[in-house]
């Protein structure tokens, strides 16, 4: 094995962290999908991936070099209920590699087989859960959101039995870490505040490095990791992404986007929208994202308390502080990133006021939220431009009262009509991943056609570009199209 170069630190913490355990033999491995740019970034050679020595090393055949694979404990509320002991069930970490730009990356099997924390479940990942996150996990990353990625999508060659036997798949997954508010819970729970410490020093040497430098740099943890959160999600809205199982075990310390199951993308706007078929309440809800974001980081804070002071009520006055900070900075982030969306850079006094209007107009007219966004570059000066928006409106002259107020407010912005398009085009993308696209993949991978995939990746990856010979991507569902409901990774 050669080009490799592990540099593990988790590894490293001690062995109440994690377990060591090796990657389950698969029968006959093949590569469906490999980012080679990726793969160039982490400084492995794309080419040799491809060859079969690179194969044993992505489907786990062979553990290379300077490789210590572990499972990583961690616990997690689950729709709101504790679950002291989860951890890395169906996900082996190989080790950790320095990226060209001096990054720390996590590499990763997903559906590699079964660990000590698989509890029930088979450690195995469905081939179509695999492209889903393949998929939307490399989506996101192209729109520019904070996300973990995927370096290789490979077919086992068995099968895995869910509610019909499915071609079983591992996924190979790069992170910034996969280190969760639930890892935190974990040590919480055991009242282990040693572990909690040494936890603690890792995340700040290895992702806030400037909180090490803070006069309290617990808080400094506290307060970063409550920032990237908020704009986390108010990037995640911004383009319309429901992630769908937002549960503390499933958001990264780091701030990248993890986890994707039962996500999905809205089509029409509105906030209600729910897709996970295990979301009964609407808990993850489109709308209850940034709700949900702050319980999640009061859990997180809950668990530093011990770190934060010696007295708990000086503590919890600390936690509250940071906490409290997550509302004011979500909203500027989703309210100054809706005005770009709308060509507007910067924000007036009444604009908050115009971003809800806008908003509840598309959500009473029955609006695609990707396409409205889109196209509305092309009516920046009245004319032609206007009629593409209209027709997604229920009520189209509801769009032509849209239009006016909004009109008169670009005047303000001292911009050229050009610029403003140009502008408004780099945010709001053309193509998104959406569900029912994702669903053709899905069954046309599992009869052993991957052109669809291939394809959808191409166009995914260049989200803000028109590309005339895809526009039907670009297309919302038709009626019998439409998908109702998402089913989780497993
Ligand atoms: P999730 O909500 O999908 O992120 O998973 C929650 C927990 O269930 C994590 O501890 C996973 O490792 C575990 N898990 C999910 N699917 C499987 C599986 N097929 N086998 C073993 N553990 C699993
Ligand atoms: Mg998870």
């Amino acid at each position: 094995m050669n080009s490799l170069l592990f540099d593990n630190s988790y590894a490293k913490l001690p062995d109440r962290f994690f377990a060591r355990v090796d990657p389950a033999q698969p029968t006959s491995p093949s590569l469906i999908a490999l980012n080679r740019d990726l793969a160039l970034q982490l400084g492995i050679d794309p080419d040799w991936l491809q060859d079969p020595e690179g194969l044993d090393f992505l489907s786990g055949r062979v553990i290379a070099p300077g490789s210590e694979p572990i499972a990583t404990a961690y616990a997690g509320h689950q729709f709101g209920n504790f679950v002291p002991q989860l951890g890395d069930g169906r996900a082996i970490l190989l080790g950790e590699m320095i990226d060209r730009e001096g990054r720390r990356r996590d590499v990763q099997l997903k559906g590699a087989g079964r660990t000590p924390y698989s509890r029930r479940g088979d450690g195995r990942a469905a081939l179509g859960s695999v492209l889903r996150e393949y998929l939307v996990s490399e989506a996101m990353a192209a729109l520019g959101i904070p996300t973990t990625r995927s370096l290789a999508a490979i077919v086992t060659g068995d099968h895995v039995q869910r509610d019909r036997p499915l071609p079983g798949a591992v996924l190979v997954r790069v992170a910034a870490s996969h280190i969760r508010v639930g890892t935190f819970q974990f040590f919480a729970a055991r009242q282990d505040v040693d572990a909690l410490r040494i936890l603690a020093d890792h995340v700040i040497e290895r992702h806030y490095p400037g909180a090490a430098h803070a006069d309290r740099p617990y808080a400094a943890l506290l307060a970063q990791v409550v920032e990237a959160q908020a704009d986390l999600i108010a990037r995640w809205m911004l383009v319309g992404f429901i992630h769908g199982v937002m549960n503390t075990d499933n958001m990264s310390v780091a701030g990248e986007t993890i986890d994707y199951g039962p996500c999905a993308f809205l089509d029409r706007y509105d906030p209600s929208t729910v897709f996970s078929s295990i979301d009964q309440h609407g808990r993850y809800a489109f709308g209850n994202q940034p709700q949900i974001g702050l319980w999640d980081l009061t859990r997180f804070a809950e668990t530093l308390l011990p770190l934060l002071a010696d007295d708990e009520n000086d503590a919890i006055a600390i936690a509250e502080e940071e906490l409290a900070k997550f509302v004011p900075r979500f909203a500027k982030a989703r309210v100054s990133g809706l005005l770009r969306k709308l060509g507007i850079v910067e924000a007036r006094e009444d604009d908050a006021q115009l971003v809800e209007t806008v908003l509840a107009d598309l959500q009473r007219n029955l609006v695609d939220y990707t396409l409205f966004f889109r196209r509305l570059s092309g009516a920046v000066e009245p004319g032609a431009g206007e009629e593409p928006v209209r027709e997604l409106f229920a009520d189209p002259t509801a769009a032509d009262a849209l239009f006016g107020t909004w009109r008169a407010r670009l005047v303000l912005e001292k911009r050229s009509a050009a610029e403003i398009k140009h502008d408004m085009d780099a945010v709001n993308p053309a193509y998104i991943p959406r569900n029912h696209r994702i669903e053709e993949v899905i069954s046309d991978a599992e009869k052993g056609d991957f052109a669809t995939f291939q394809i959808l990746c191409g166009v995914l990856s260049r989200p803000f570009d028109d590309q005339p010979e895809h526009a039907a991507f670009q297309d919302p569902p038709l009626e019998h199209e439409r998908v109702r409901a998402t089913f989780c990774g497993t």
